[in-house]
């Protein structure tokens, strides 16, 4: 026998459970049982696969037994089991990603802990909210040696070989005492196992059942009662389904304990059959934006469980859905490189898609601000990603905007309230709201009373550069081109009498910037800097080369408000070659950028030369 230690985090997550943070303590039966019923799932699959596996699997089930004397629960299944490797790997170890993350946030926030871990899923641990010792029992599918684990939920568990043990897995908890103040109840009571299972587990598709004492002419004999109804909750038709179910059926495959914001459920017929039941989760995973985060709906086929996270059927920037398709007409042998290739299953996508689109479409003000709040910056990936809903992904879109700082606007909307004349959707990016507001691009639209779409998300900068329009209006970034504002200024004479200092400039700053020229978009800033129409803005140049690409480096516009003190008097000190004018020129490009948010290639030079020019000055 060995005496191993829990891996750091699961120490963690285990004393959350020992002093448990849940005041439903119910729900460790419903982990239990989620795991026997995968573990059914997968012994029935590896046995289909791999024929010449040993394994049993002429009458998958879950057991449930309850000893009022040893005051213990046990749950066994006859599914897969474990090798004793991977009981140490998978029961004394957390894999998930987000784990460490979520630890963190756990431990800076006391109050929502019981919010947050709610994302997670705690699973097997669970058992030590009701039970002071956990033995576990496994072998697996095909193998001879049989493992046994037990832990006080503590430091350490010891781990052991058996000989004699069947095969799956069954799990013993060592109940602690009542304590109805606690809402520790007697999970050794019929009844309550009975309320348990009926609430939690009703859907799970293999047989639960219960040893029970029945009492037949005066004789007293145990015997095992089906205690679930295992219907399939795909399978049957929407008003016979409680909301209840659904949610609990929720709960069961994402491991998240916060109600769906939305369930989606559909059933096509005729030649190609298949039952699909999607949720749309009210918040988003901490992993959502994690480059290994799993994606796609389970697969079932006829009721057979052939994956989980069956990423052919779901895009990548509607990964956060959730939920179970089942196909008739699909092999049960099918890979995850063939269903990459399949016709149907290709199919079956599309009409998903389309289906969570227009559900989104049709949500509630206060739903849909919810869902866009959590999952809009994932959706947006789609206008890069995905061609053929690019329309509905805009339709469903929403945008910060100048118009109102509180609420984010449609396109729709936007388009609403364009001004008479105006032709184009504007918008600016950048890190974030106040940059925005602030960046001297702005100053003419906010005279004009333009509004100007606010875009922060990094997933922005790579969209607005690959949608074309919307409802006919082309995206415009205040940034970038020309813009003809008409702000009243007479454009053509002052060109004129700014030609001289403009091409010097351009000369003296030609290692920063393309050319220098006047701007009609400046009000109260000096200047600023724009890039032409196509160029790459600097935060995706940012994000290209984070990525290694190799990009020659990109140079963009200075423009000057010819009306501002500053570029007058820069043009006379230039016109009467004044000492300093060039270091002048470059503060002055140095101030642009600063502006805009954006970084100095070489800030001491430029605090120098600044330090100086204010020394002089007073
Ligand atoms: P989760 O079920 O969320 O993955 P758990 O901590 O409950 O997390 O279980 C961890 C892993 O241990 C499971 O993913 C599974 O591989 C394995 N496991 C748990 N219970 C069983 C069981 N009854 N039979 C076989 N494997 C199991």
């Amino acid at each position: 026998m060995e005496t191993l230690e829990f891996q750091a985090e699961a120490r963690q997550l285990l004393q959350l459970m020992v002093h448990s943070i849940y005041s439903n303590k119910d729900i460790f039966l419903r982990e239990l049982i989620s795991n026997a019923s995968d573990a059914l799932d997968k012994v029935r699959l590896a046995a289909f696969q791999d024929k010449d596996l040993n394994a049993e699997t002429s009458d998958l089930h879950i057991e449930l037994e309850a000893d009022k004397q040893q005051r213990t629960l046990t749950v066994r299944d006859n599914g897969i089991g474990m090798s004793r490797d991977e009981v140490v790997d998978l029961i004394g170890t957390i894999a998930k990603s987000g784990t460490a993350e979520l630890l963190r946030k756990l431990k800076e926030s006391k109050d929502s802990s019981a919010d947050l871990i709610g994302q997670f899923g705690v699973g097997f641990y669970s058992s030590f909210m009701v039970a002071d010792k956990v033995t576990l029992v496994t072998r697996k599918a095909g193998q001879s040696q049989g493992t046994r684990w037990e832990s006080e939920g503590e430091g350490t568990y010891t781990i052991d070989s058996v000989d004699d043990a069947p095969q799956g897995t069954s799990v013993t908890l060592h109940l602690k005492p009542e304590d109805a103040e606690d809402h520790l109840f007697d999970y050794t009571a019929e009844y309550k196992i009975r309320e348990i299972v009926r609430r939690y587990s009703d859907f799970i598709t293999w047989p639960v059942r219960l040893k029970v004492e029945k009492t037949e002419n005066d004789e007293t004999k145990t015997e095992f009662e089906t205690i679930n109804s295992m219907k399939a909750l795909w399978a049957r038709s929407k008003d016979e389904v409680a909301e209840d179910e659904y949610k609990e059926f929720y709960r069961h495959i994402s491991h998240d304990w916060t109600d769906p914001l939305e369930i989606i459920q559909m059933q096509a017929e005729g030649t190609f059959e298949y039952q699909a039941l999607l949720f749309i989760p009210s918040r988003a995973p901490l992993d959502l934006f994690m480059r290994e985060s799993k994606r796609g709906p389970q697969l079932y086929v006829k009721r057979v469980f052939i994956m989980d996270e069956c990423e052919a059927l779901m895009p990548e920037y509607l990964r956060f859905v959730k939920g179970v398709v089942d196909a008739q007409d699909l092999s049960l042998n099918v890979s995850r490189e063939i269903l990459q290739q399949d016709r149907q299953i290709q199919l079956m996508r599309r009409r998903l898609v389309k289906k969570i689109l227009s559900t989104i479409k049709s949500m509630d003000a206060e739903k849909y601000q919810t869902f866009w709040k959590e999952f809009g910056a994932a959706v947006k990936e789609g206008l890069v990603n995905d061609f053929d809903n690019r329309e509905s992904i805009l339709e469903i879109a929403s945008f910060a905007s100048t118009h109102d700082p509180e609420k984010p606007t449609t396109l729709k909307g936007y388009v609403e309230r364009m001004k008479d004349g105006q032709e184009h959707i504007y918008y600016l990016t950048g890190a974030s709201r106040s940059i925005i507001e602030n960046s001297p691009h702005m100053e003419a639209f906010k005279a004009k009373g333009y509004e100007v779409l606010i875009l922060t998300d990094a997933i922005d900068e790579m969209w607005v550069g690959s949608v074309p329009e919307f409802d006919g209006r082309q995206f415009q970034s205040v940034a970038k081109g020309q813009v003809d504002l008409d702000t009243g200024s007479d454009t053509e004479e002052k060109s004129k009498d700014f030609a001289g200092l403009l091409s010097w400039m351009t000369e003296t700053l030609k290692d920063n910037i393309k050319e220098v020229r006047l701007s009609s978009r400046l009000t109260t800033s000096p200047a600023c800097i724009v890039g032409d129409s196509n160029d790459v803005t600097p935060t995706l140049e940012k994000m290209y080369r984070a990525m290694g690409q190799e990009l020659p480096p990109i140079k963009r516009i200075l423009e000057l408000n010819p009306d501002h003190a500053l570029v007058t008097s820069l043009r006379k000190a230039h016109e009467e070659n004044k000492e300093g004018a060039a270091e002048t020129a470059e503060l002055l490009y140095g101030i642009a950028l600063l502006a805009e948010g954006g970084e100095l290639a070489d800030a001491p030079r430029f605090t120098r030369l600044l330090a100086d020019r204010l020394a002089q000055a007073l």
